[in-house]
């Protein structure tokens, strides 16, 4: 453990000995999980440091818990954490890096689409001072181009709106000290986009590119309505921009009804022009209508933001954790 860290808070988990933990959220990935645990295995015991396996089952309905627990009783190294019920990525993510001890914490997906081959490399960047390592990706192998494309955009739309800046082209492939990972405890925000929430923090961050690979077994969990939802939810949880926006063209509507009504009005007056024109009052009242409507519900999605964030419920409940083969925890967030 590093004197930094202990100055900084004095908090530090128990299990400080431990030099890193490597956060996988599983969400039915029974195919893929043999592998990843090999290969994951195989890179931290070259290493030669202490680590633990922090494994998230995040309510899979496949063989995985059981597959987990299986490798829970066999290597003391892993730690594993059921969630009650499938509470998506960002919350099994969360519950990882709260259960993760470790000075160092890396989160890696289960498909092996981030190679565990480059965590010395992070491991490299963190010694030397970083307390956020961030993973680049330079190619996105055996990805669709709709979803290179939407992905590229989407990360240059949400910097230009947003009040922080998320590195591009960056997932949730990253290093955090226990520094960053305390000060990661610090947003209890309810609506977690992770990759907004990594970025907040700040803290010295170093970019390491890398290529990203084919999913190794399994299907993506990710249709393009939920990439969609999640788009839309790190653009409403970092920015109002949209809010002003909408502002904006309220205020442009009103600007030019006022100038349309000064035209009429001077035309009755002058040319002695009969108002006439229900086609065209028509098309403006259902324009007007749907613009307002589409306001009405942006602020809504605000609003219904604010009313999760008022109930404060916990991000995720746990069911069980198994520490060196032993169950030790029973429903506590
Ligand atoms: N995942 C999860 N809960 C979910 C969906 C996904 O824990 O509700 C995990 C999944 O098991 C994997 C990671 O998040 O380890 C990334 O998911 P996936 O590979 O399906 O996403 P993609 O790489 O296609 O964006
Ligand atoms: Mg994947």
């Amino acid at each position: 453990m590093n004197a930094l860290v202990e100055n900084w808070h004095p908090d530090i988990p128990q299990d400080s000995h431990i030099e890193l933990s490597v956060v996988v959220p599983l969400y039915n990935e029974h195919e893929v999980i043999t592998l990843m645990y090999q290969r994951l295995t195989t890179v931290l015991t070259e290493l030669a440091i202490t680590y633990e396996l922090v494994l998230v089952d995040d309510g899979s309905r496949d063989g995985t818990p059981n597959a987990i627990s299986h490798l829970a009783r066999q290597d003391p190294n892993i730690t594993a954490v059921f969630l009650s019920r499938n509470f998506g990525k960002e919350a099994a993510l969360t519950a990882g890096i709260e259960h993760a001890a470790g000075a160092a914490v890396v989160i890696i997906d289960a498909d092996l689409q981030d190679p565990p081959e480059l965590i010395p490399q992070m491991l490299d960047a963190w010694r030397n001072g970083a307390d956020v390592v961030c993973m680049r990706r330079r190619s996105r192998a055996g990805e669709t181009w709709l979803k290179r494309a939407s992905a590229h955009h989407f990360y240059r739309l949400l910097n230009t709106i947003s009040d922080v800046e998320i590195p591009a082209d960056t997932g949730d492939f990253r290093l955090l000290s226990r520094k960053a990972v305390y000060a990661l405890q610090q947003l209890n925000e309810r609506n977690r986009y992770m990759k907004g929430l990594f970025a907040w923090i700040g803290l010295p961050t170093t970019v390491i590119e890398y290529d990203r690979m084919p999913r190794a077994a399994g299907i993506t969990k990710w249709d393009y309505l939920g990439l969609l939802n999640l788009a839309f939810q790190g653009i409403t949880s970092f920015s109002t921009a949209p809010l002003r926006f909408v502002m904006g063209s309220g205020l442009l509507t009103a600007l030019l009804g006022v100038l349309f009504t000064l035209w009429i009005v001077t035309k009755a007056l002058l040319l002695g022009d009969p108002v006439q024109g229900y086609p065209s009052l028509i098309s403006m009242i259902t324009i007007l209508g749907g613009v307002q409507l589409l306001s009405i519900g942006l602020l809504g999605e605000y609003l219904g933001k604010t009313y999760y964030e008022a109930k404060q419920r916990p991000v995720y409940l746990v069911r069980d954790v198994l520490k060196r083969g032993k169950s030790v925890d029973n429903m506590t967030a």
